[in-house]
């Protein structure tokens, strides 16, 4: 079950930090690792580190974009350690936990997401996700080893996972987010969505791609956090598409 969780590293500089994630995923009892254009990988210094979780690093998926790591996920969480200009769904690790193993029980795919150890996750990376997690640490000094991040993650899954195993949480997929028997809507199935509304948007005079102001994210931080289902998408870009047929004058449903 905790196969559903992957751990995403968005341009680790250090491999060294690959190893000591992989390290802790192992000792969690998790076993999927993304790295998005990893500075050093393979290396010698990540094999050391990672003392036994080889395996992890053989298997570890190196992909070119964030957008590449996400593909079939329907929960993403991102990890940050400061506050970011657009307040987003923030929570601590233990909520993340839960809900990355209510969704991973309904046979969800759920993505934690890490950034670079100078300078973390972009903003527009950050819009990628659902909820932004935060590890209530020192405000003086909050930012922690991206290894040791992992770990208090990888942990938090862990004790999430073995009390839903000792029947603590009762998980039913209604509590995941989808209405019984309705999966949620996958990343890319979101991006293809927001690419669609973004165009409409411009089409329709409503957004002006000079001054986009925070539209886009704040629209996805909406859809974000309404557990869209795929049969809800459906509808939506239906919607859009209809309207983009009456802006260009072209044949559409509307009757008169
Ligand atoms: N200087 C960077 C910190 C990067 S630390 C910044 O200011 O954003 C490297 C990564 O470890 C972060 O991107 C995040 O994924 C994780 N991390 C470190 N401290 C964290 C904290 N307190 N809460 C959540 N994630 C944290």
């Amino acid at each position: 079950m905790l196969q559903n969780i992957r751990v995403v590293l968005v341009n680790t500089s250090h491999p060294g930090n690959i190893g000591g994630a992989a390290r802790a995923m192992k000792n969690m009892g998790l076993s999927r690792l993304v790295l998005v254009q990893p500075k050093d990988f393979p290396a010698d210094e990540a094999s050391a580190r990672a003392s036994g979780a080889d395996d992890i690093l053989a298997n570890a998926q190196v992909v070119d974009s964030l957008e590449d790591a996400l593909v079939g996920c329907s929960l993403v969480m991102g990890t940050s350690a400061r506050e970011r200009s657009i307040p987003w769904p923030l929570i601590d690790p233990r909520e993340c936990a839960v809900k990355a193993v209510e969704h991973s029980k309904a046979g969800e795919s759920i993505a934690l997401v890490f950034g670079r150890e100078h300078a973390g996750l972009t903003n527009d990376e950050l819009q990628r996700c659902h909820f932004h997690v935060h590890i209530p640490s020192n405000p003086d000094f909050s930012s922690l080893n991206l290894a040791a991040a992992v770990q208090v993650l990888a942990y938090e899954v862990r004790m999430a996972w073995l009390g839903a195993e000792g029947g603590a949480l009762s998980i039913e997929k209604a509590d995941a987010g989808a209405t019984r028997g309705n999966e949620l809507a996958t990343m890319d199935e979101m991006e293809l969505f927001y690419e669609h509304l973004e165009k409409t948007l411009v089409d329709i005079g409503f957004l002006d791609p000079a001054k986009p102001k925070h539209l886009m994210p704040r629209l996805r931080r909406l859809y974000g956090r309404s557990s869209v289902e795929r049969t809800e998408i459906s509808i939506l870009r239906g919607i859009l598409t209809e309207t983009q047929k009456v802006v260009r004058g072209e044949p559409h449903k509307r009757k008169d």
